[in-house]
């Protein structure tokens, strides 16, 4: 019989239009398939791409990748409802060639990434949802279904790329515990609009630079974390937070917005910036441990489909580690198609690429570590025994003797219930990570 494709990639994600470039490039023909009207209609991130990968990828990519700002400083903010420890680094090496990381719409993005993957030969399919996959007798996937009248696509590789909760994956059987709540975030967004020059002035940045500042301590408890970033014209603000936390708590995310937009450290950042765009997505933060099968007979899954996400809101690298696993998929592809066998064990390149690669070494490393980011120590003990020993440091309190570093570790331990044991056996852990 003759294939559609020799390849089609669902999803017109990062991962999805890496996966397409590199097939693309290797001389295969593929199918490029997106349920939206264009690439990155129906995605959100909180707006800042740390991709490395694109390197490797995209030679030169920063003189075409449409950016708003490069980071030139990153701050991580430790806060209670009244208080707020913050550290603050910048460098201008960040804002040179090749760059660290740079702030960027999503539509910008995602429509830049496909444009690549046609322009090397993929054929994009906007507009169209896939409903299913395509099996042989012996149940090996040889191509999907899709919503359109005698839309199905035959292939000798179909790669997933449908991100969060990916049906295909589930489909094909890959998940073997399913996605459970626990491993899931909510991130939820506002994109604020403020003039170039006021968000120079607060944010002091100037040009083209821009400012990344993640927050912990600011979800009411709920598992999670906040962020703001700078783009040229507008902020991002938004929180991040434990699908299951969210649910008891009975808050709704816009509330927690609402109060971090209201918190004294960052209402003055914000002040007057008029919502232009209101967005909410999920986000597979259960790492290594959380992963599914990635390899099946004829499928590849890669992105956060595969939940390739580690701590979104702690390393900002989910199209990062989507870049790289579509770019190694597409790579696999390729091969298997070269050699002529496109089963599980012709496929097995893939994970080999992915374990020597930042995108399984990084999640292997740090598979601990979601537990411990979306942990309520992380959450509300440790946040606030660290402002309070802070506070303690830097108060005056004549005409007492000032207190000693232990007394106040001690007592600010104390005054937000952390236990020693946990709070050694936690250190560990973020150091290991
Ligand atoms: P996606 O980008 O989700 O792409 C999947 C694509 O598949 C979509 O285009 C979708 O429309 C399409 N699709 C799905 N099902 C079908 C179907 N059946 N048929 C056809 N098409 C389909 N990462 C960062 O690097 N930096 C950040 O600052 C950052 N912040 C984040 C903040 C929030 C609030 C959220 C939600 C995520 C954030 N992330 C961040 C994570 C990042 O967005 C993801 O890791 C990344 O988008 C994953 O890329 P992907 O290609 O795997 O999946």
């Amino acid at each position: 019989t003759t294939k559609t494709f020799d390849v089609v990639v669902v999803g017109a994600g990062p991962a999805g239009s890496a996966a397409a470039l590199e097939v693309a490039r290797a001389g295969y023909s593929v199918a490029l398939v997106e349920r939206g009207p264009f690439p990155g209609a129906k995605n959100v991130y909180g707006g800042v791409v740390y991709g490395r990968i694109l390197d490797e990828l995209v030679p030169r990519w920063w003189e075409r990748m449409p950016v708003q700002r490069w980071v030139t400083r990153r701050a991580t903010m430790v806060m209670t409802p009244t208080q707020a420890l913050t550290l603050d680094f910048r460098t201008q090496d960040w804002g040179k060639p090749p760059y660290n990381g740079a702030t960027a719409h999503r539509a910008d993005l995602d429509s830049w990434l496909a444009e690549l993957a046609v322009e090397a030969g993929a054929v994009l399919v906007p507009s169209t949802v896939v409903t299913g996959l395509l099996r042989d007798h012996a149940g090996a996937v040889v191509g999907v279904r899709t919503d359109r009248p005698d839309g199905d696509l035959t292939a000798g590789v179909v790669i997933a790329c449908d991100g969060v909760n990916s049906f295909l994956a589930k489909e094909a059987g890959m998940y073997r515990t399913g996605h459970e709540a626990e491993h899931l975030t909510l991130g939820v967004k506002q994109t604020l609009a403020l003039p170039r020059e006021a968000i120079e002035e607060r944010f002091a940045v100037s040009g083209r630079d821009g400012v990344d500042i993640e927050m912990l301590g600011c979800t009411r408890g709920i598992p999670g974390g906040g962020f703001l970033y700078t783009n040229l014209d507008s902020v991002s603000i938004g929180v991040v937070l434990g699908l299951t936390g969210v649910s008891k708590a009975k808050t709704r995310p816009e509330e927690l917005i609402a109060e971090l937009k209201r918190h004294p450290a960052i209402a003055p950042l914000i002040k007057g910036g008029e919502q232009i765009e209101y967005s909410a997505h999920l986000i597979p933060e259960g790492g290594y441990r959380a992963m599914p099968e990635l390899i099946g007979d004829g499928m590849l899954v890669a992105g956060d489909a595969a939940a390739m996400c580690l701590a979104a809101g702690i390393w900002l690298e989910g199209v990062n580690f989507a870049l790289g696993a579509g770019m190694y998929a597409g790579r696999a592809a390729a091969a298997a198609l070269k050699a002529g066998d496109v089963s599980g064990q012709g496929l097995a390149g893939y994970r080999t690429m992915l374990e020597r690669s930042f995108v399984l070494a990084d999640h292997r490393k740090l598979r601990d570590l979601p537990g411990l980011v979306l942990s309520d120590r992380m959450q509300q003990n440790y946040p606030g025994m660290v402002c309070d020993l802070v506070q303690g440091l830097f108060q005056v309190d004549n005409p007492l003797p000032k207190p000693g570093l232990r007394t106040l570790l001690r007592r600010s331990a104390k005054d937000n219930g952390v236990r020693w044991r946990d709070l050694v056996r936690d250190g560990w852990t973020g150091m290991r990570g």
